[in-house]
């Protein structure tokens, strides 16, 4: 169960393969990154940090041996990575430049690695090292972004709050203005998210009357799991469910708004998954009915119709050639699963929102993850529903490891949790490519588990990848969710979140930066893992970049600088800073704006 590393082809790279960061580099690395143009990619770039220093370790080692002629021994280092590599035997003298050259090379790249080590401390795990690397990367990115123009600056501000989790949330000591009395009481009226009270116990939400399992009660089940008078078409559709851009809103039409259902129903039959954990046909279809009657229907975006979409994507990622045989059915069942409840019961508003206007869901959650707990509660809850357990027969261990499965893959599509996942997965791919074997064992949980996560985010992460029409379709979709959320933020007195002001809307470039910031660089680090597997793939995103970047309106120049006019606090510019747990102020992204850490 193994999975085996391609070498990588050369291609468009991401702004974390960006030269001019300033951002520590080995010796190595520096003097790779000025000749990368000339050497037009000789050599595969390292960005994460832990992979960076197992390169120069062993470029060190290289050197050492080429300095000392020692003799070595094979068996010293077993893994395929010793035996890769053969130094080149050159007859150095002691006092030669070229030898005085290399020894001091040598000690600048040993020295760089002891610096790299002595940072990291015993809470900063490896993982830690290369998120923070990432999103202080990002943070300079979008820096320089958002001074570009005022657009620039919301959808900075946008993807800040969104991508990046709290301890690296934007610190804008110049927003916090002093409210007014008038001011403040007005927010303190307004109402909030969630309805009427409920008792902190239950779950909100969860609806115990069922329209739709009494439609089968009889007979028959039907043939793709919903009653439709298109079953022919529907069934030529579900036959492209392995197929990445299959046309799920025909999809939608032809199951009479039962996407999700018929989706699911499809991808666990043609695996085979209900007769391997023997989950029974009616139990299925009466859990995924109820599951996706809990889809809010009015949401522009979050309802089942993206549920369908997430999951039909992530059976296409679960085939892919380079994951052949590496998953269980119970984890390919995990993922499935996850995909089809990963949003249910999302009321339409972000986690941000939610937490800003002290819903009930937030006080639930302690505004830790609020929608991804919810929507495994709910989820979770559903399973309990009369004739709706489709775990019913697997064994305890099973119901177990599923279970924890379920909820790592859900907690992980928190986009603030996006950063980190994305460190990990390169780490986990660079390092198996500096230490040369090219292959991934997977055989922990962790890394497993890890692996599954990034596939349902990416799945999550999808519509930019999709053929440009259906891509076109869920952005609009998605600003009309986001309109209607600041619709209501503009109602209640809020401060309307970024992106979703209808009247200051720049969809085109933000479409750009969401691509060139968040998508890119995560499906470029899935293309790794799975090369070449997931080629056509990135090449449709870079040409819905292009597309995107070329339907940008010509915008005016940056405002200068003006005092700011009363209707609008904002700064012109914003500055983005990391918050750092120790005191390490030289590291901060920006050397501007040191209030507030
Ligand atoms: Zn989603």
């Amino acid at each position: 169960a193994a999975l085996v590393l391609q070498a990588m082809p050369q291609r468009r790279e991401s702004f974390l393969y960006r030269s001019d960061s300033d951002f520590e580099m080995s010796p190595k690395s520096m003097s790779r990154n000025s000749s990368i143009a000339s050497e037009s990619h000789g050599e595969d770039l390292i960005v994460t940090p832990f992979a960076q220093v197992l390169a120069s370790l062993r470029s060190v080692r290289n050197n050492f041996l080429c300095l000392t002629n020692v003799p070595v021994a094979k068996s010293r280092r077993s893994s395929g990575a010793a035996t890769a590599v053969t130094p080149q035997p050159k007859n150095f003298n002691p006092g030669d430049e070229a030898y005085m050259k290399l020894a001091l090379e040598t000690v600048e790249e040993l020295d760089w690695c002891l610096d790299q080590l002595e940072t990291i401390q015993t809470h900063r795990s490896v993982s830690d090292m290369a998120s923070l690397k990432f999103k202080r990367m990002l943070n300079k990115e979008l820096s320089h972004f958002s001074e570009s123009s005022k657009s620039g600056n919301q959808i900075s501000e946008y993807i800040c709050s969104t991508f990046l989790d709290k301890q690296q949330e934007l610190d804008l000591p110049s927003l916090q203005v002093e409210e007014s009395v008038a001011e403040r009481t007005k927010k303190k009226e307004k109402p909030r998210h969630g309805g009427p009270a409920t008792t902190m116990s239950q779950i909100t939400g969860v609806k115990r009357t069922l329209t739709h399992t009494n439609s089968f009660t009889g007979e028959r089940v039907p043939r793709y799991g919903v009653e439709t008078p298109h079953e022919e078409e529907l069934g030529r559709l579900l036959g492209e469910i392995d197929r990445w851009g299959v046309d799920i809103f025909r999809i939608g039409d032809l199951s009479c708004g039962r996407p999700l259902t018929a989706v699911a129903y499809a991808a666990f039959s043609s695996r085979e998954l209900l007769s391997t954990l023997q989950i029974p046909a009616r139990t299925f279809l009466a859990f995924a009915l109820t599951l996706e009657e809990h889809y809010v229907r009015d949401n522009p975006f979050h309802n089942s119709l993206h549920a369908a979409d997430v999951t039909q994507s992530t059976n296409v990622l679960l085939n892919t050639p380079a994951l052949d045989a590496v998953f269980t059915p119970l984890e390919v069942c995990a993922a499935l699963f996850a995909a089809c409840v990963h949003d249910v019961d999302h009321p339409g508003l972000t986690n941000q929102f939610l937490v800003n206007s002290s819903s009930e869901l937030a006080l639930m959650y302690n505004d830790e993850s609020v929608l991804e707990n919810h929507h495994l509660a709910v989820a979770f809850k559903l399973l309990q529903n009369d004739g709706c357990d489709i775990f019913v027969n697997l064994h305890k261990k099973q119901r177990q490891t599923l279970r924890k499965m379920v909820i790592d893959m859900v907690l992980s599509t928190d986009m603030s949790k996006h950063m980190s996942l994305l460190a990990d997965l390169k780490t986990m791919v660079e390092t198996k490519k500096v230490a040369g074997s090219g292959v991934l064992l997977l055989d922990n949980y962790t890394d497993r588990i890890q692996v599954l996560e990034n596939l349902v985010h990416c799945a999550d992460l999808s519509n930019p990848t999709k053929p440009l029409p259906l891509y076109k379709r869920w952005v609009a979709l998605l600003m009309e969710e986001f309109f209607q959320q600041g619709d209501r933020e503009r109602e209640q007195g809020m401060d309307i979140s970024p992106m979703c002001d209808r009247h200051n809307a720049t969809i085109e470039k933000s479409q750009v930066g969401f691509i060139d910031y968040i998508v890119h660089p995560l499906w470029e680090t899935w293309a790794d893992l799975v090369h070449p597997d997931a080629q056509d793939i990135l090449d449709t995103l870079e040409e819905n970049r292009d597309y995107y970047q070329s339907m940008i309106p010509p915008s005016p120049p940056p405002a200068p600088a003006q005092p700011h006019s009363s209707d609008d606090d904002r700064p012109e510019q914003i500055r983005f800073q990391v918050t750092l747990e120790e005191g390490e102020g030289s590291e901060e992204c920006e050397g501007e704006g040191d209030g507030g850490m």
